[in-house]
């Protein structure tokens, strides 16, 4: 099993509103494997499929066909509480838009998933603490995502994701909502976090700089991956 791709999507298909006169197949065979430490782009323009490839991938959804891999162990056939399980302990997701929840602090947005996944108070506390340090948001741990800059709760989102040690990251146009200036640093700290821990990672972007960064870029036409 140490040879298995991370992340392996075989075959993957999924259409919206089928039968329905607005039915959309949306994906159509894609697959792609992503090796561990490995960092994709997934580049494809508005409506090509992006986002639902990756909520796929992190078990948010399903497909009609095909089989989502997740360190050599399918997902296809699992029970509801085992998928959720999985997708608590392996998989980190990052969206466009930061989804911190407004009533809690930094630090306790990053509490949250640990607690869920049965860490105690102190652990996630610095745990949260830790990883807020390490992309600088040390000083903003106790704001409400409301007292932070864009740049900043997608930052605090990063950390969110990586709470629990995932395996693999998905992460859905993480910066497509920020400044190409802040876009650029905010992308540097999120490159370091997935050097640094070894993470595997399929990054959703529009951004030909940002994709040339990564390690392989692949494009999604047609319902498939190129
Ligand atoms: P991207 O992220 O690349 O912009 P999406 O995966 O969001 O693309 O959407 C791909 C296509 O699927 C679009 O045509 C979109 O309208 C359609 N779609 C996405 N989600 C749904 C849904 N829940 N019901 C019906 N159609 C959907
Ligand atoms: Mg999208």
């Amino acid at each position: 099993m140490n040879d298995a791709p991370m992340l392996r999507l075989d075959g993957i298909g999924k259409v919206f509103n089928r039968g329905l006169p607005g039915e959309v197949r949306v994906l159509d065979g894609a697959s792609l494997d992503v090796a561990k430490g490995e960092v994709v782009a997934l580049v494809a323009p508005s409506g090509a499929g992006k986002s639902t490839l990756l909520h796929i991938a992190g078990l948010l959804d399903t497909c009609d066909r095909g089989q989502v891999a997740i360190g050599g162990q399918a997902m296809t056939g699992m029970n509801d509480a085992a998928r959720t399980r999985v997708r608590r302990q392996a998989v980190g997701f990052i969206y466009q838009f930061h989804h911190l929840l407004p009533e809690f602090s930094a630090a306790e947005n990053v509490m949250l998933p640990q607690l869920a996944n049965g860490a105690t108070k102190s652990e996630a506390a610095a745990r949260a603490a830790r990883l807020l340090d390490r992309v600088g948001l040390a000083p903003r741990a106790g704001h409400r995502p409301a007292e932070m800059s864009g740049g900043e709760q997608q930052r605090t989102a990063f950390c969110r994701a990586l709470a629990n040690s995932p395996r693999v990251l998905l992460a859905d146009e993480p910066t497509g909502n920020l400044d190409p200036a802040t876009s650029d640093q905010v992308f540097d700290a999120l490159m370091e976090l997935v050097r640094e821990t070894g993470l595997s990672a399929l990054i959703a972007t529009h951004n030909a700089d940002l994709a040339a960064r990564m390690d392989r870029v692949v494009h999604l036409e047609d319902g498939r991956v190129l």
